[in-house]
């Protein structure tokens, strides 16, 4: 199969990604049998594709004719033609409601799930199932979660509550309990290379990327239009001569600051992480910038690996900023993560 068209590349699945193929089995197995339960939690760490299936498991229940045998497919599969499933592509469809949190919060309020409850309740508008996407579903408030335990502990008939969970440790045990969980563990580094490696044929940023994306392939490629990417190795020389003060934080901030912020932090992020790991193992074989690795050695030389976690709290919560979108002001975001960076080269005054 030689696809060459503008669209998305052939890695970039329909349904699931080929490291969900066991995931999609075990569910559509169930659903072939009819014991498709009424809750269904996919957990595990974000960037592994988990909304997407979640799409693709709302779009086989609605299907009217779901197919089997697809030719890479393990179970069964959405018909794409019926009413359902065009409703479905066109995001059209009235029985299919996503709750996450509205803009500007960061929590999924009690009041939202009163509304989950209620249209969960009700009879779907085309006579088949009616499906809820909670996502992040550990977003929901501790209010928020005790009123969706009643839509849990007395399901309606052909009703479906997929809750998308990031950081599982974070949901109440009782939801948890009235779930059928489904895990979905990161892919391994190989598997992961080798699927970015077919999604983008053009790049030679491949290891870059995943390194960036803390081993997600679906976030990877999300960064690879980035330009800070490729600024990797001259962001590293800024920060050797940052702490070497050949220039000042102002003026390396300056320069970071025109590039994506999210791919500056989380090359902060990788960087600290490495710092942090070197410490305390002496392994060097991640690192594979070597100004990076003489940076590393010499400020593992300085300090214990407890230091380091200190300039990894300072980087996340500048994540956090950038994730809550309280619109911090770049330059000095990145001017107190450079600060913070130098202040490892001072030996702290006991
Ligand atoms: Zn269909």
């Amino acid at each position: 199969m030689n696809d060459s068209s503008h669209q998305a590349p052939a890695a970039i699945p329909n349904l699931y990604y080929p490291w969900q193929e066991l995931q999609w089995q075990k569910l559509t197995e169930v659903f072939s049998s009819g014991r498709l339960p009424h809750a269904i939690m996919l957990s595990g760490t974000s960037g592994t594709g988990k909304t997407r299936f979640a799409d693709s498991l709302a779009n086989l229940v609605l299907c009217e004719q779901p197919f089997n045998g697809g030719i890479e497919q393990k179970g069964p599969s959405p018909c794409g033609d019926c009413k359902n499933c065009k409703l479905v592509e066109a995001e059209a469809h009235p029985d299919i409601r996503y709750f996450s949190p509205e803009e500007k919060s960061t929590v999924v309020k009690v009041d939202q799930i009163r509304l989950l409850n209620e249209y969960i309740s009700k009879s779907s508008q085309q006579g088949g199932y009616k499906v809820a996407i909670i996502y992040p579903a550990e977003a929901m408030n501790h209010n928020a979660a005790n009123a969706l335990l009643k839509s849990l502990e007395e399901p309606s008939q052909k009703s479906l509550i997929i809750l998308v969970v990031d950081q599982p440790g974070r949901m109440l045990a009782t939801i948890r309990s009235r779930c059928q969980v489904i895990d979905f563990p990161m892919p391994s580094y190989r598997h992961s290379l080798e699927w970015l490696q077919l999604a983008l044929p053009e790049s030679t940023l491949h290891e870059d990327l995943l390194e960036l994306a803390a081993g997600s392939p679906i976030k990877a490629y999300q960064m690879a239009e980035s330009e800070a990417v490729a600024q990797k190795q001259s962001m590293i020389a800024d920060l050797a001569k940052v702490l070497k003060r050949e220039v000042t934080v102002v003026s390396v901030a300056g320069k970071w600051q025109k590039y994506e912020l999210q791919i500056v932090l989380a090359w902060n992020v990788t960087w600290v992480q490495q710092l942090i790991r070197y410490a305390m193992t002496k392994d060097t074989q991640l690192i594979k910038d070597d100004t990076l690795l003489k940076v590393i050695q010499y400020l593992a030389g300085k300090h214990p690996a407890a230091r380091f976690y200190e300039l990894l709290d300072k980087v996340q919560i500048a994540c956090d900023l950038v994730a809550r979108k309280t619109n911090p002001n770049n330059q000095i975001l990145i001017e107190n993560l450079l600060v913070g960076w130098c202040e490892l080269m001072q030996k702290r005054a006991v």
